[in-house]
């Protein structure tokens, strides 16, 4: 059974960082976007799709290429405006279609992961939201999951508390949904919990819950956020940098995926996400220094 499975897959095998969105100094000149992320020697990007994948083919295709030659991971953030529990059918018909649109997508562009948020509970209860949301993406990927050409569906952890992404929630659509990984946002997890990730400990038990639960599934694609955030009692408030003012401290993280073996790509969210990708990669990197 396993040997058909999407993610039985070592393309992405290796430790991997990257900007979520083209770096600013790249000016939108996607020639300039992978020479940058050469030169700095990062090895992922996460095209951001957020306002709608407005490009026709042959860009998608120039991209594709162009990351493919610089050796860059491609992952995806799928259009914000997903809705997959609203109350309007149109809403649903237009949230499935997106997904639709960028598995279609995937495969010009290199996109090998395409993260995104499921949208509210719509007022819904939420278990009646989950069935919804679970009915849709399993309709999205039996329809249109063979487009991606092994690009897979990566639902994220939500960091505001009345939107759908808990990680129970994200953990039963993956159980659920063979085309689903989960995308662990660490602000966003660090927001949920009002602050509480602070040990190599509070790390390792969520990552035993997810490893748990969806065993190779969640440990040959372990997809990560990395920002500090600032947040209310709702949740989550605005991204931020990683430099320690903010939380949730990443240093932890880093130790144990080292201890552990995992091999994660790491998607910097913070503000300037070029520079958040290679604060992660120098902890690694410091880390390597100390053990020698
Ligand atoms: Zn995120």
């Amino acid at each position: 059974m396993h040997g058909s499975s999407p993610w039985r897959n070592d393309v992405l095998a290796d430790l991997k960082f990257g900007p979520a969105g083209y770096p600013a100094e790249a000016k939108n000149s996607v020639k300039r976007v992978f020479q940058i992320l050469s030169d700095v020697e990062l090895d992922a990007l996460e095209y951001a799709a957020v306002y709608g994948l407005r490009m026709g083919e042959k860009k998608a295709i120039s991209i594709g290429k162009a990351a493919k030659s610089a050796n860059i991971t491609m992952s995806m953030h799928a259009p914000y405006y997903i809705s997959l529990a609203s109350k309007k059918d149109d809403v649903r018909e237009r949230s499935r279609n997106r997904l639709i649109k960028a598995l279609k997508f995937a495969p010009l562009m290199g996109v090998k992961r395409i993260v995104f948020h499921a949208g509210g509970y719509s007022g819904r209860d939420p278990n009646e939201a989950y069935q919804l949301i679970l009915d849709s993406l399993q309709e999205v990927w039996s329809t249109a999951g063979h487009h991606g050409n092994g690009a897979l569906l990566a639902p994220e952890i939500a960091g505001k508390l009345k939107a759908f992404g808990s990680v129970d929630e994200i953990i039963r659509i993956c159980e659920n949904v063979e085309g689903c990984i989960p995308t662990i946002d660490w602000a966003h997890m660090y927001a949920r919990r009002q602050g509480g990730i602070a040990t190599k400990k509070d790390y390792l038990d969520i990552l035993e819950v997810f490893e748990g639960r969806l065993g190779e599934k969640f440990t040959k694609n372990m997809h990560f956020h990395v920002s500090g955030i600032i947040f209310t009692k709702a949740g989550e408030k605005a991204h931020r940098p990683l430099d320690g003012k903010w939380g949730p401290d990443i240093l932890p993280l880093v130790e144990v995926i080292r201890e552990v073996g995992y091999k994660p790509t790491f998607i910097s969210e913070t503000p300037d996400s070029l520079k958040g990708a290679l604060y992660t990669k120098y902890l690694f990197e410091e880390l390597e220094k100390a053990q020698q």
